[in-house]
């Protein structure tokens, strides 16, 4: 068996196949890009906090250490680190995935240290590396870069930032950037803000009700990729019946009131304007006619699933995406992915969710 990726999806699914009895480096291998442990997180920028205490950020087996407050991602980092060893799961790196391809007696994966051939392949490649742009009439020649880019606000010192989108990441980065810069906060509609003592929690309580909505004698539902995306992790939530709602968390909103942000609001940056509608060439248009001049545009626009490794397979649909039930590919019994989003289970997408869904897919892959 080959997991592609060792992050937190590729983790999860690692602690299950041991516990079921499978040997890490024997029975299954996770092969993974990074040089280092932590898969997206040790990307992020350091004063990101996640959106969940500690305790409600954890993975199957092992609690988050104890952070006071939300932690930031390097205390996520410290405990994935510590979680691969805890459970000697011999996570080969830097090993990168180029292709899958079928082939007699199983999938291969083809990768830039050897090839592996593999009865079932679970491809956990998160979405950190497919950075999703959207596009607008016009060209800015200013400096634009993605939440995938961002490190810290010193390096906006003195400008004026135009801030791209309506999620936790927008959210959190205007709070920090509004303290050195003169900013701008564009979202697509209204940002909904979670009251303050509401947070990631609420997102989990409600895919655990959806899973057992959804938990048919068949135990299965046909669902398609499109959407996965950071920002939809907290925003795309769902009712127990499975219907998005139209106000984020429970109806509640999206964006975890994380301290930073509570502080952005005492300061009063947390305004919003409408979408623009077009680029200039030193800033953009709003919708009432009027035009801004900025610097920099950071895009806080989400992310799209990195499947690239799977285009052998033609798995694709017309409209670009993979069918699963469940975990499994539809159209390939052999293939399964997690982690990408609720198309992969309900909250896989998330430190506390994922391990809900590697379970049963564990369990498939060693019955
Ligand atoms: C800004 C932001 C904030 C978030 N905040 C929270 C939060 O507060 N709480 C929460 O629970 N979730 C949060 N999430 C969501 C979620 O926890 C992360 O997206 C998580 O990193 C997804 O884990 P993953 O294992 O699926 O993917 P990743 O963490 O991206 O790991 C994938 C791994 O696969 C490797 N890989 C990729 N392609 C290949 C290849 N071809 N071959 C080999 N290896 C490959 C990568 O190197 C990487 O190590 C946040 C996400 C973002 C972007």
């Amino acid at each position: 068996m080959a997991v592609i990726g060792g992050g937190q999806a590729g983790l999860a699914t690692g602690f299950y196949l041991r516990r079921a009895g499978l040997v890490p480096g024997v029975d299954f291998v996770i092969l993974d890009a990074a040089e280092q442990p932590g898969g997206a997180w040790a990307r992020m920028w350091p004063t990101l906090r996640t959106f969940s205490p500690a305790q409600y950020s954890s993975l199957p087996g092992w609690m988050m250490p104890s952070y006071a407050g939300y932690p930031p991602a390097g205390h996520v980092v410290d405990y994935l680190t510590r979680y691969e060893e805890r459970y000697d799961l011999s996570v080969q790196r830097p090993v990168r995935v180029h292709r899958v391809e079928r082939a007699d007696g199983g999938l291969l994966v083809r990768t830039d240290k050897g090839d592996w051939l593999a009865e079932h392949v679970v491809s956990a490649t998160g979405t950190w590396s497919r950075p999703f742009f959207p596009t607008y009439p016009g060209r800015f020649r200013g400096q634009q870069l993605h939440t995938a880019q961002y490190h810290r606000a010193a390096d906006f010192a003195g400008q004026r930032v135009a801030i791209i989108g309506g999620g936790n990441s927008a959210a959190q980065i205007l709070a920090e950037v509004s303290a050195v810069a003169d900013t701008t906060w564009l979202t697509q509609r209204p940002p909904r803000f979670l009251p303050d003592d509401v947070d990631g929690r609420a997102l989990f309580n409600l895919a655990t009700a959806r899973r057992q909505a959804l938990a048919t004698p068949a135990g299965s539902t046909t669902s398609t990729s499109t959407t996965a995306s950071a920002s939809t992790t907290a925003s795309a939530s769902t009712t127990a019946a499975g219907s998005t709602t139209a106000a984020g968390v429970g109806g509640l909103g999206d964006i975890v009131m994380v301290e930073a942000v509570r502080e952005a609001r005492a300061r009063g940056v947390l305004d919003a304007h409408p979408m623009l509608t077009h680029l200039t060439d030193t800033g953009f248009s709003l919708p009432d006619g009027t035009d801004q001049q900025v610097d920099t545009i950071i895009w806080c626009t989400g992310f799209r699933p990195a499947l690239a490794h799977l285009a052998p397979l033609a798995l694709r649909e017309r409209d670009g995406r993979i069918a699963t039930a469940e975990t499994q590919a539809l159209r390939e019994s052999r293939l399964h992915l997690v982690g990408y989003g609720d198309w992969t289970g309900p909250a896989s997408a998330t430190l506390i969710g994922v391990g809900q869904t590697t379970r049963p897919l564990a369990a498939a892959l060693t019955n």
